[in-house]
């Protein structure tokens, strides 16, 4: 029996609508179905609607002026390791800095380089804040590659951790870099006095008015430390750091807190492959290119301690140690766990993630987009493990 004419055509419609959803399937990016297969489970906290921390909060007031005697403003400054070839980034991140909350409460900036300043970047950084502004040069002694480590194992390393497609391996300024934000920039002479630092890179964007004076919201609310993005790591940048953390630990038991967030570092439910290969690490860590924090954990006796073992152990060059990950387990390990904030109302964004809000005071990124990236970037995500272990607070 013949098949009537429009039942064929509908037949072979059904079956390219058919071919077409295996393919949005099975094809290996980009595409619709895919990039649910990368989404979360958890709903982003970041669709509720937020507004500031609870608590009492400082407003700014002409206390807080430029050169004000007697200024409500505590020791702390905005802080920036940059080279001067970054200066429009520099530029770019400030301006939105100063519009979106420094103009307000006026905190001075500290400028670190491992080579002087030029001219041109001290005249046109000044030009963005009324604020003071201060650039440091790092002594020789914080930035170059310690003693004990063998350049020849250095070259080695670096071929090995090249074949395993670790970015940076073979720049051993990012090596330094990393080390000098793990373990050194806190020693500067020039901050002796200052106790909280927010750091800032170059090209990162902030997206919301903040208006009341984050440092002392860390102080009065004791808080040591703040972030906005957590993000699993590159097991194979760090293999040996939880065996050299485990090490320490057995040697000081002691500098465990009690209320640590030993769950959130070792949890190897949520993304098991990245435990295993980290050897006992989840990899997850504060992402560190932006940092609210309060210096005197780093300058602690255990965090010292902790940081000269990793140093001596060398896997700053060696294997390519992070400070993210050197920073977010000495928190984990030695801090009381509800000293973390997480600061959900200060939008953000480094590339490729974000931190934004839905918020009236949020302008220019997208409520609740993690990555405008990739769809797989969106696995990188491990801030639903610091709520489920820790909190939201
Ligand atoms: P990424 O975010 O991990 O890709 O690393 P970045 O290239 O952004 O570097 C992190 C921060 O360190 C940025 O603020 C850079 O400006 C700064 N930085 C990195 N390497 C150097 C360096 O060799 N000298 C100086 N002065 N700053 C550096
Ligand atoms: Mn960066």
């Amino acid at each position: 029996m013949a098949i009537a004419r429009p039942v064929r055509a509908l037949a072979l419609a059904a079956a390219l609508v058919w071919c077409f959803f295996i393919w949005q399937l099975l094809s290996p990016s980009g595409t619709a179905m895919t990039k649910d297969k990368y989404l979360s489970f958890e709903r982003d906290p970041n669709l509720d609607p937020t507004g500031e921390p609870e608590g009492n909060l400082v407003r700014a007031s002409e206390d807080y002026a430029p050169g004000a005697t007697n200024s409500a403003r505590i020791n702390a400054t905005l802080l920036a390791l940059v080279r001067n070839e970054e200066l429009e980034g520099m530029l770019q991140a400030m301006r939105d800095l100063e519009r979106t909350w420094n103009h307000k409460f006026n905190y001075p900036w500290t400028f670190f380089n491992d080579v002087p300043f030029s001219e041109e970047f001290k005249k046109r950084t000044r030009a963005v804040t009324k604020a003071e502004v201060r650039y440091e040069l790092i002594p020789k002694e914080h930035w170059e590659m310690p003693s004990w480590i063998n350049q020849d194992l250095y070259d080695e390393s670096v071929k090995m951790l090249e074949e395993k497609k670790i970015q940076y391996a073979d720049k051993i300024s990012y090596h330094q870099m990393c080390r000098w934000n793990s373990g050194m920039f806190y020693k500067h002479p020039a901050l002796a006095n200052t106790q909280y630092y927010w750091r800032v890179e170059p090209n990162v964007h902030f997206f919301c008015d903040v208006d009341y004076d984050v440092f002392r919201y860390m102080h009065d609310n004791n808080k040591t430390y703040g972030f906005t993005i957590n993000l699993y790591d590159a097991p194979a940048s760090i293999t040996t750091l939880w065996p050299e953390t485990e090490k320490f630990l057995a040697e000081h038991p002691e500098y465990v807190h009690e209320n640590s967030a030993m769950n959130w570092l070792t949890d190897k439910t949520r993304r098991p492959d990245h435990t295993k290969d980290a050897n006992g690490y989840s990899t997850c860590h504060f992402w560190s290119n932006f940092e609210i924090g309060d210096m005197n954990f780093w300058r602690s006796k255990a965090y010292e301690d902790y940081f000269n073992h990793l140093d001596r152990a060398g896997g700053f060059f060696y294997e390519r140690w992070g400070d993210a990950p050197v920073h977010s387990i000495a928190l984990g390990l030695f801090e009381d766990s509800s000293k973390i904030h997480w600061f959900r109302d200060i939008g953000y964004q480094h590339i490729p993630f974000f931190n934004c809000p839905n918020s009236p005071k949020c302008k220019g990124c997208v409520t609740g987009r993690f990555t405008d990236g990739e769809a797989w970037l969106n696995r990188e995500d491990c801030r639903p493990n610091w709520f489920k272990y820790v909190g939201m607070g």
